[in-house]
């Protein structure tokens, strides 16, 4: 993929220019992977409204970002705050744009401080997030080995699931399987939820034992190349009681028709309702607690969010999940989530894992 930083820094520098700045400090450590290839957990990325580029880092990463980064890198033992300063009054720039969003209160204090006269930060938010929203060949594909690995994972550690098992053991079993499949982490943390736990969208993983009858949910992602990936599954341990299996094709039904409207032209406020129509037709909408689905890449949650009322124009090279659940308290929850990309004339689920309840 490193051929396609200095294109993504020419795209950003139109970008700067195009907002009167002379430059942009770019905090943001996704955003900074995404420009130069940096993967450190220390940099501040200068890029100038020519798109030449200056990463700042510190000394232990001096031979990684000599590695890594395809710009020029200057490694520095003070505070990058501090260190940036002079790297602007060297180069004479003067209207210098910070990320609103991503630099904490004390770092842009910390920047103020060690500013000189006549350099005046300007806020902007989202500019190379924007850029990140359609995602090249390269990293489609990146996505789909990440999705690969966490289905194939999923499917290898169903196999521990018997009664007993604890929630954090599963859990622990899917890491090692994505470990093992080679990514370099888990892209989030597992939610591995069983019985009425799984009414928290976002539960933890605890001590709680696996009991006959009982639904399992699984929400997973591997982080590969750098790349997320998202997918929940619901397998249950016995045979299904009649309500489940009622409520299960429900969730399964909404979360089609959310697929099947994903094209170019709708927007994801479109998506997203026709999930929650699909729910409401059987008096379930207000179970439905969180928006339909979100995008993903070198982070787990990005733009597009496919919420209510959202007006994002969806375009091919977008990677959302469409993940519609249902969450009722002291019985339990049901989510189905495959992550997809779409195209010129709909969508392809990139996640590889059928959708059927899976008994065990
Ligand atoms: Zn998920
Ligand atoms: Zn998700």
């Amino acid at each position: 993929m490193t051929s396609e930083y200095p294109e993504r820094r020419r795209r950003l520098a139109e970008e700067i220019a195009s907002r009167k700045l002379d430059a942009l400090v770019v905090s943001a450590l996704p955003n900074i992977r995404y420009l130069c290839g940096f993967t450190g957990s220390n940099g501040l990325l200068l890029v100038r409204r020519d798109g030449w580029s200056l990463l700042l880092t510190d000394p232990r990463y001096e031979i990684q970002a000599a590695q890594e980064a395809d710009c020029l890198v200057k490694i520095t033992r003070k505070p990058l705050t501090r260190a940036l300063p002079g790297e602007l009054a060297r180069r004479r720039l003067r209207r210098v744009g910070f990320e609103a969003g991503r630099l904490s209160y004390a770092e842009y204090q910390s920047l103020r401080m060690a500013l000189r006269a006549p350099v005046r930060l300007e806020p902007v938010a989202g500019v190379v997030e924007s850029l990140r929203l359609l995602k090249s060949d390269a990293e489609i594909e990146a996505i789909r080995r990440s999705m690969a690995i966490a289905a194939a994972a999923f499917q290898q550690s169903m196999r521990a699931a018997r009664e007993g098992i604890r929630e954090c053991e599963l859990a622990a079993e899917l890491d090692y399987q994505m470990r093992l499949l080679g990514a370099e982490k888990p892209a989030f943390e597992s939610i591995v939820l069983f019985g009425e736990n799984a009414a928290l969208p976002h539960g933890k993983p605890g001590t709680r034992a696996l009991g006959p009858g009982e639904l399992i949910l699984v929400d997973i992602g591997a982080q590969h190349d750098g790349y997320a990936s998202d997918m929940t599954r619901m397998a249950v341990l016995g045979t299904p009681s009649n309500r489940v299996k009622r409520l299960y094709q429900i969730v399964l039904d909404a979360q089609s028709a959310a697929l099947e409207r994903l094209r170019p032209g709708i927007t994801g406020g479109m998506v997203d309702a026709a999930a929650r129509q699909a729910l409401g037709r059987h008096g379930l909408a207000e179970y439905f607690v969180h928006s339909t689905g979100h995008g993903i890449g070198l982070e787990v949650h990005e733009i597009p969010r496919l919420g209510k009322g959202d007006r994002t124009r969806i375009r091919p090279g977008m990677v959302v999940t469409v993940e519609p659940g249902i969450y009722i308290e002291d019985w339990g929850g049901i989510r189905i989530e495959d992550t997809a990309v779409v195209t010129s004339n709909g969508c392809q689920v990139l996640t590889p894992a059928g959708k059927e309840l899976l008994g065990l």
